[in-house]
C-alpha cells in the first residue's frame, strides 16, 4: 500500500466534531433517551413522559416539568461543551447532577432531526428551536421542557443499519427509563409508543416504586440493606439466594444515584453471594451507594457508566460485608445489617 500524500492539518468542522463525538454517546435510541431523562431530572422534573414512534427509530421525545431552558439560551444548549451544570474543575470533582459534559444534546443534534421546545417558570410563552436551521418560533407549552428526535442516524447510514428491530430497540429505551425510575420514586414516569402507553410508574415510595417496576416478587424475595460506613452510605434491597434467576436482568447498582456497571461492585457482589448461591443462577439486586462526590470519578467514560473510586478497597469490602450480613441474617429477620 502506497500512503496518501500528506494533507496540511485543519481543524474539523464543528458538526464532523459533534458526530464523531456522538460515535461514543448515542449507540441506538436507549441513548438518547438516558441521555434526555438525566437532562430532564436535572432540571428538577417531577414527571417525565417519553413517547416513542417504532422503538424509537423513527422518534423520541421526552416531555419534562423542569425549570425549562431561557430562551436567549436554547441555541447555546445545542452547543458542544456548554452546559449549565458546572463552570470550574472544583465543581466537576464535586459533580453531583448527571450531565455536566455539555455533549448530549449537541452529539444527539448531529445525527438526527432534533427540535427542542421550552419554556421556563417566568416566560409567557414557550419557544421551539430547530436544530439543523436555527429557527426559533413561538410555541405553546406549559412550563418545562420538550426534547424531540426524529429520524436517528438519518445522515449516518452505515449507523442505521446497526439498530436492531423496533421491539428490541424499544424494550433497550423501556430499560433505560427503568434504570431511572428506580434511582427516583419521587419522580412520575410515563412511556408512550406508537401512540400507546406501555409503562407508567407513579410517584411512590422507594419500595413501592422497586415493586411498581420489578415486580412485588422482588420486593417479597429479597431483604432490605441499610449501612453507613465513614463517607459511604449503601442501601437498597438483596434478592434471596432462593430466588436467584437464570438471567442477570435484576442487578442495578447505582453510585449517586447514576446507574453503574461496576466491575469492582459486581465483583463484590458475586463475592458475597458465592456461598449461598449455586451453579449459573443470578442474584436480584438494588443497590444505591452513595459517596462524598469527591471520592469518585464520575470522568471516566463517555456514557459516565464507569466511574473509579479513591478508596475501592473499602468500596469493595463495605459492600461484601454489607450483603453477606443481610443474606445470613435468620430468616424472618428483616432487620438492616448494622453498621461494624
Ligand atoms: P449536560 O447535561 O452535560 O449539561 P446536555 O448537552 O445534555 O449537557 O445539555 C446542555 C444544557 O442544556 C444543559 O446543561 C441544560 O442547561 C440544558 N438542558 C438540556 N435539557 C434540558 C431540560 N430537559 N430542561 C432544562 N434544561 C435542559
Ligand atoms: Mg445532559
Amino acid at each position: 500500500l502506497q500512503a496518501a500524500p500528506r494533507r496540511p492539518i485543519r481543524e474539523l468542522p464543528d458538526e464532523l466534531v459533534s458526530q464523531i463525538a456522538a460515535g461514543e454517546v448515542v449507540e441506538r435510541p436507549a441513548s438518547v433517551v438516558r441521555e434526555l431523562v438525566d437532562n430532564a431530572l436535572d432540571a428538577g422534573a417531577e414527571q417525565v413522559t417519553v413517547r416513542l414512534v417504532a422503538g424509537g427509530v423513527r422518534a423520541i421525545v421526552v416531555e419534562d416539568d423542569g425549570c425549562g431552558i431561557p430562551h436567549d439560551e436554547l441555541p447555546l444548549a445545542l452547543k458542544r461543551h456548554a452546559t449549565s451544570k458546572i463552570s470550574s474543575l472544583a465543581e466537576l470533582e464535586g459533580v453531583m447532577t448527571m450531565g455536566f459534559r455539555g455533549e448530549a444534546l449537541a452529539a444527539i443534534a448531529s445525527v438526527s432531526e432534533t427540535h427542542i421546545v421550552s419554556r421556563p417558570a417566568d416566560a409567557s410563552q414557550a419557544r421551539r428551536l430547530d436544530a439543523r436551521s436555527g429557527e426559533l418560533q413561538p410555541a405553546a407549552r406549559a412550563q418545562g421542557t420538550s426534547i424531540e428526535v426524529r429520524e436517528l442516524f438519518f445522515s449516518t447510514p452505515a449507523r442505521r443499519k446497526f439498530l436492531k428491530s423496533g421491539p428490541t430497540e424499544l424494550s433497550h429505551a423501556i430499560e433505560a427509563v427503568r434504570r431511572h425510575a428506580l434511582a427516583r420514586p419521587d419522580v412520575g414516569f410515563a412511556i408512550w409508543h406508537d401512540g400507546k402507553l406501555v409503562e407508567q410508574w407513579r410517584r411512590a415510595l422507594h419500595e413501592q416504586r422497586m415493586a411498581d417496576v420489578l415486580g412485588e416478587d422482588f420486593v417479597a424475595q429479597s431483604r432490605p440493606v441499610e449501612l453507613l460506613a465513614g463517607p459511604m452510605r449503601l442501601q437498597g434491597r438483596v434478592g434471596l439466594p432462593e430466588a436467584a434467576r437464570n438471567r442477570a436482568d435484576h442487578q442495578y447498582v447505582y453510585v449517586n444515584g447514576r446507574y453503574v456497571r461496576d466491575k469492582l461492585i459486581t465483583h463484590a457482589l458475586r463475592s458475597a453471594y458465592e456461598d449461598v448461591l449455586h451453579g449459573q443462577k443470578q442474584p436480584a439486586y438494588v443497590l444505591f451507594l452513595d459517596i462524598d462526590p469527591t471520592r469518585v470519578d464520575v470522568n471516566v467514560h463517555p456514557t459516565k457508566i464507569e466511574v473509579r473510586f479513591r478508596e475501592s478497597g473499602e468500596v469493595y469490602s463495605v459492600v461484601k460485608r454489607a450483603v453477606e450480613k443481610t443474606l445470613s441474617a435468620p430468616a424472618g429477620a428483616h432487620l438492616p445489617a448494622a453498621i461494624s
